[in-house]
């Protein structure tokens, strides 16, 4: 049931795109920049940093317009991909675009203002005809990155709104708060291997679930794993600090043996 909640909200987040998308924008906070402005997306990511605090990546699986576009895609092309490569693009255009919103700032002589609205006065994204070019471009980007790539290639590769939500699922756990995680009771794991088919994310489930938790900020929560287990190892559950504590004690007494 919760599964299909998922999909009927991010093809609801989808269907709004054309409403929302400048909220979504890497361009306008760097527009935003040079003028001294706040804009409204960069206020949204902000807030994917503090919810990612709690709630890891959630957003991508539960609530991003261009959630149900990999999930579609990954019919097409369901490869799994090399993810510490594609990391290493995705964070290198992160900080290219970080370095030029500061550089934005500093030329514009700091922040002067605060606007949600920048540069979308109407309050809807492509509210002419003219931006129905942007909106496409971006979904044919995403699609043709996907299906190139493999699974969900447009999020690890190039995606700019990760990073706030992976920095936010690593604030979390550097400051030992409570976070949702997929859990495991690895004892009664047999290895099937349908777990790691089912990623859309293309994590090793089998193999990271043996620390008794899928601990990685690549993880979406999205649930396709613990749906796809026969054996019921994984399920969505709260991490606390002390399971950490825990856990490395194992991991310490494991590399001992
Ligand atoms: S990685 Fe980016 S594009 Fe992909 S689901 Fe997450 S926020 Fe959306
Ligand atoms: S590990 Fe499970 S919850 Fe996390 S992204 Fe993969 S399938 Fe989704
Ligand atoms: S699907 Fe379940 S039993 Fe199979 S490898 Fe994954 S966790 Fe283990």
């Amino acid at each position: 049931m919760k599964y299909k909640v998922r999909t009927v909200i991010t093809i609801s987040t989808l269907l709004l795109f054309p409403i929302i998308m400048n909220f979504l924008s890497p361009y306008l906070p760097i527009n935003g920049a040079f003028n001294g402005v706040v804009a409204g997306s960069l206020m949204v990511f902000a807030a994917m940093f503090v919810t990612g605090i709690f709630f890891g990546r959630a957003w991508c699986a539960w609530i991003c317009p261009m959630s149900a576009l990999g999930d579609v895609c990954v019919k097409a092309n369901g490869k799994a991909v090399n993810i510490k490569n594609l990391r290493v693009i995705r964070f290198s255009l992160f900080a290219i675009w970080a370095v030029v919103l500061v550089a934005g700032f500093v030329t514009a002589g700091g922040i002067k203002s605060v606007s949600f609205l920048f540069m979308t006065e109407s309050g809807i994204s492509v509210d002419m005809p003219m931006k129905y070019i942007v909106y496409y471009l971006v979904l044919i980007l995403y699609i043709v990155v996907n299906i190139l790539v493999g699974r969900r290639g447009a999020c690890h590769s190039f995606c700019w709104m990760s990073p706030f939500l992976a920095g936010g699922y690593l604030a979390g756990k550097l400051l030992k708060v409570p976070q949702l995680r997929i859990k495991a009771d690895s004892d009664k794991c047999v290895n099937c291997g349908k777990c790691n088919n089912a990623c859309p994310m293309s994590i090793p489930v089998s193999t990271v679930l043996k620390k008794g938790c899928v601990e990685t900020s690549d993880c979406i929560l999205c649930g396709e794993c613990v749906k796809s287990c026969p054996k019921g190892v994984l399920r969505f559950g709260i991490r606390k600090a002390n399971e950490r504590i825990l856990a490395k004690v194992v991991e310490s007494k494991q590399d001992a043996i």
